[in-house]
C-alpha cells in the first residue's frame, strides 16, 4: 500500500466569513467557494481522486483536476471507485477497520456539516488511533458508501457483543473481525491456545475441551485469512 498521508481535523479552522460553522454551504458564495476549493486540497493531500473530490465537494470537475495537478505534479489517476466489497472481505483486519470507520462516522458525522469535512474528520481520527491504517481515504468512503446502499449491515457479535459490519446477504458471520483473528488459534468454546505445532493451519478441535464440532464462526466460505 502506498504512504498515506496524515490529515489534521479542522478543528481549529475558522472559515474565512468569521462564523464558526462549516461554510461549504454559506450564503456568502466566495467563503463557500473558498470553503470547498480549501476541503479539495485537503481531500486531494489525503490520497483523494479528482472523481471523489468532485463528489464530495460538488466542485466542478475541471476546477478540481486543475487542483489536483497543482498540488500533485500530475494528473488525478484514471479509474474509478471500488465497486465491490471483495477486497475488505479479504481479510479480517479489513474488516476490522471497516467497523471502525463507520463507528466513527457514526460518533462525528452531525448535520450541517459538508460531506467532505465529515469523511475528513472521520478519516483524521482513524489515523490517530490506528497503527497501521488498512483503509486509505477511497477505501475508508466507501465503507460508508456499502451502509448508505445497505450491502452491508451492522451485526452483534455472539462471542464478545460488540457490533461489527458484514454484508446483507451473508447470514452466516456471527463472529465480529475482531474474534475471528483472536479465535485463529484459540478455542472458540473454551478459549484455549491450540498447540503451537498446529499454528498457521486453522483448528477445530480443542484439545482441552475436546470440543470436535466445526464452529460456524471458525468455518469460512470464503477462506478469509
Ligand atoms: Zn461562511
Ligand atoms: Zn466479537
Ligand atoms: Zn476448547
Amino acid at each position: 500500500m502506498k504512504s498515506m498521508n496524515y490529515v489534521t481535523p479542522f478543528v481549529l479552522c475558522t472559515p474565512p466569513c468569521g462564523s464558526d460553522k462549516d461554510c461549504a454551504r454559506c450564503e456568502i458564495k466566495p467563503c463557500a467557494d473558498a470553503t470547498r476549493i480549501h476541503d479539495a486540497v485537503r481531500l486531494i493531500q489525503a490520497g483523494a481522486r479528482a472523481t471523489l473530490v468532485c463528489q464530495l465537494t460538488d466542485l466542478p470537475k475541471k476546477l478540481v483536476k486543475r487542483i489536483y495537478i497543482m498540488l500533485q505534479g500530475h494528473p488525478s489517476p484514471r479509474g474509478q471507485m471500488p465497486f465491490t466489497d471483495a477486497w475488505y472481505l479479504e481479510n479480517d483486519l479489513r474488516m476490522l477497520h471497516a467497523t471502525l470507520v463507520w463507528q466513527l462516522h457514526n460518533r462525528i458525522a452531525r448535520k450541517n456539516r459538508s460531506e467532505a469535512r465529515i469523511v475528513l474528520d472521520v478519516y483524521a481520527v482513524y489515523q490517530c488511533i490506528v497503527d497501521k491504517p488498512q483503509l486509505d481515504l477511497t477505501r475508508a468512503v466507501f465503507v460508508l458508501s456499502l451502509m448508505a446502499m445497505d450491502l452491508w449491515q451492522q451485526r452483534h457479535c455472539q462471542y464478545c457483543g460488540n457490533a461489527f459490519l458484514a454484508p446483507a446477504d451473508e447470514k452466516h458471520d456471527i463472529a465480529c473481525p475482531g474474534c475471528r483473528l483472536y479465535h485463529r488459534y484459540r478455542c472458540y468454546r473454551c478459549g484455549n491456545a491450540f498447540d503451537a505445532h498446529a499454528m498457521g493451519r486453522p483448528r477445530t478441535v480443542c484439545s482441552h475441551c475436546m470440543d470436535s464440532k466445526v464452529s460456524n464462526a471458525n468455518s469460512s466460505k470464503r477462506g478469509r485469512r
